[in-house]
């Protein structure tokens, strides 16, 4: 039987619809959510992410400002873009797109941004709060948004066997801590690069994520059958059927699907939750700590 497909793009728009009222009730109040988003350089694919962003704040209603930075930029003059973004009593949250330019420390400048403001959740003080068990602040928003996926799907993870592959600052250890949380009670195992016998673990789990960035990567007969399958993998393939010449795809074999019992789509899965979340985690930031 084919698996259930779980639609990050309707469950994000139903969020960010629901995201609304708080929003105008934010508004009625003098706040207007406002989001900075820092982008450096011209990588394609960073470029396409942030315009997403902003068209998400515009389907919102929260206000965004782009900043953008020539890739010659030092990171001095990225601090200075960061501290002044800080100071701003209009800016709620602050973005700074990833990847940056080689050479520039990134977690540097991620944890020059205030916590308060750290929409993207990777702040050292955000995930110290999530390590030390506290979920209600700025978490990572694709960990988030995997999250609210289980949550709306009938899919029960208390005692279940979870195996998240990658081990990424931004996706598998966040999500692993998640996971392992009081209430959402799932066993975690994390595999990465040097995991042996990944595909026999992989067999064991009721719940399998990959956020690994290999195209198609985990196999069908890795699969238990009827698990629950997260696909995070966003990668470009060559396929010659299309007019541009390449397609998105996750990874995860889409053959998958024939047996697993939950599967999330590439594209249209945790890529619109992830966006969704952003616009969650800004609202809160505006509610929780807005300065005006
Ligand atoms: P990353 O490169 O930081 O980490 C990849 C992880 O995969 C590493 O921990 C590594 O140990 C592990 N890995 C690599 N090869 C492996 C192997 N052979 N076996 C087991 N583990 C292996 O990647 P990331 O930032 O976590 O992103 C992962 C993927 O998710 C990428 O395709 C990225 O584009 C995508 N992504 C999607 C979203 C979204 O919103 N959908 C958000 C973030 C990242």
């Amino acid at each position: 039987m084919a698996a259930t497909i779980l639609d990050g793009r309707e469950l994000g728009r139903t969020i960010e619809k629901d995201l609304m009222s708080r929003i105008d009730n934010l508004k009625g109040r003098g706040l207007h959510p406002h989001l900075a988003v820092v982008i450096v350089g011209d990588d394609p694919a960073s470029h396409v992410y942030v315009r997403n962003k902003e068209m998400a704040c515009e389907r919102c209603g929260i206000k965004s400002t782009r900043i953008d930075l020539d890739s010659s930029v030092t990171e001095i003059e990225i601090l200075k873009v960061v501290e002044m973004l800080n100071l701003d009593d209009s800016v709620n949250g602050i973005l700074v797109q990833s990847p940056l330019p080689k050479g520039i420390d990134e977690s540097l400048i991620i944890d020059a941004i205030n916590p308060q403001k750290d929409v993207d959740g990777f702040h050292n003080v955000n995930l110290g709060k999530l390590v030390q068990g506290n979920t209600s602040g700025l978490l990572p928003c694709t960990p988030a948004g995997i999250m609210k996926i289980l949550e709306f799907s009938d899919f029960e993870t208390s005692g279940k066997n979870a195996l998240v592959i990658g081990r990424s600052r931004i996706v598998g250890m966040p999500l692993s801590i998640l996971l392992a949380q009081r209430g959402i009670d799932a066993t975690v195992t994390i595999a990465h690069s040097r995991t042996k016998n990944l595909a026999e673990i992989c067999r064991q789990a009721d719940l399998v994520v990959a956020a690994i960035g290999r195209a198609e990567f985990v196999k069908p007969e890795w699969i238990k059958p009827g698990a629950m399958v997260i696909d995070v993998g966003i990668n470009r393939i060559p396929d010659s059927t299309r007019k541009s010449g390449s397609r998105l795809t996750g990874d995860v074999d889409p053959d998958v699907m024939d047996i697993a019992g939950w599967m999330t789509p590439v594209p249209g899965g945790v890529g619109p939750m992830t966006i969704a979340m952003l616009m969650s985690n800004t609202v809160m930031g505006t509610e929780l700590f807005s300065n005006i």
